[in-house]
């Protein structure tokens, strides 16, 4: 299953997309240790499969916890190689911005 968590703004669109299928296969869960602002966790689905989820604490902060990894300006442009999304070789992670 698909989930989107995260919020807009008037200064942009701020979501991670996560793909639960992926996930319930992966056995590492390199996204979690691999975000240094605690913006990943694991939790049990409503298949019973240990998925990644975005915090509550992180779902309304996302612009401003991610911007040491994407930059000043954290916005639009070319995605830089995250730590998140470098720890997930399968792809399972997207970010809206
Ligand atoms: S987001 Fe990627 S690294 Fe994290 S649990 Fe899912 S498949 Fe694994
Ligand atoms: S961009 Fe950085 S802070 Fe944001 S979720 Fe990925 S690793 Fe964590």
């Amino acid at each position: 299953m698909i989930a989107n968590y995260g919020y807009e703004d008037g200064s942009g669109f701020y979501y991670i997309t996560i793909d639960g299928d992926v996930c319930a296969e992966c056995e590492h869960h390199g996204c979690v240790t691999a975000c240094p602002q605690g913006v990943y966790a694991i939790e049990l689905d409503d298949y019973d499969d240990l998925v990644a989820v975005v915090t509550e604490n992180a779902r309304k902060r996302l612009r401003e916890l991610c911007s040491p990894c994407k930059g000043q300006n954290g916005s639009g442009g070319i995605q830089r190689i995250l730590p998140c999304t470098s720890a997930c070789p399968r792809g399972a992670l997207r970010h809206s911005w």
